[in-house]
This record gives C-alpha cells, sequence and structure tokens, in this order.
C-alpha cells in the first residue's frame, strides 16, 4: 500500500497501544486503549486488528453496553455450552473479530454495527 490518502486512510482510528504484564491474555480491548501482554505484540497485526475491531464495536455501542453485552452474551453461552472456550467463542463480538482479524483490509471496509451479521 502506497501513497498519502491510503496511509493517511490505514492510520485514522488508531487507539493508542499500551504494555500490560500483569495481562493473563495477549490483548484485550480497554477502552479507547488496546492492552498487549509483551512490548513485541505490538507489531502483531493479527492481534491489533482483533483488539481494533472490539473498539469499534465498543465505540458504536457507546463503550459500556459494549462491555455488557460481551458479559451477557458470555453468560448466556456458559449456559448453553457449558465450556468456557466455547461460551467464549461464540460470543458475537468475538465472531467478527476472529472471523475479519487476518483481513488487512477490513478496518478500511467495516460497516457500523457490522457484528449483528454474526448473531445466528
Ligand atoms: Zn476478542
Amino acid at each position: 500500500m502506497q501513497g498519502h490518502c491510503l496511509r493517511y486512510n490505514q492510520n485514522k482510528m488508531k487507539y493508542p497501544v499500551i504494555t500490560a504484564p500483569f495481562l493473563k491474555v495477549d490483548g484485550m480491548a480497554l477502552f479507547p486503549f488496546i492492552l498487549v501482554k509483551r512490548q513485541n505484540m505490538k507489531q502483531d497485526q493479527i492481534l491489533i486488528r482483533h483488539e481494533t475491531i472490539h473498539l469499534r464495536q465498543a465505540a458504536e455501542l457507546l463503550v459500556i453496553p459494549f462491555y455488557f453485552l460481551y458479559l451477557v452474551n458470555y453468560i448466556i453461552n456458559r449456559f448453553k455450552y457449558n465450556n468456557h472456550h466455547q461460551a467464549y467463542m461464540h460470543i458475537v463480538f468475538e465472531r467478527e473479530a476472529y472471523a475479519q482479524e487476518k483481513n488487512a483490509i477490513y478496518l478500511q471496509t467495516r460497516k457500523l454495527y457490522a457484528w449483528l451479521e454474526y448473531l445466528k
């Protein structure tokens, strides 16, 4: 990707990435920050894209309702699947993030409320 306009688009809506060694997971979206466990993870584009997708989801739900819905979705899934990993992977916000984290142009093409497409 070359050129001033493309570079501008790629850089818009960047959220600050902070190293947080106490994290139990590799990355976390704590609006408006992305927390990563280790310094070198700031270069992990898939991880950063995954967490950026969560921050887009959070922004369009005015932040607090995003975290509430995320938790409620997890609890419902926890009863449904009786398994932590399955419950987590089926959270609608995770479904979008995992489905698109390897898509390099996703953040430039994503539509508002795209996670609704991942509700069954
Ligand atoms: Zn996630």
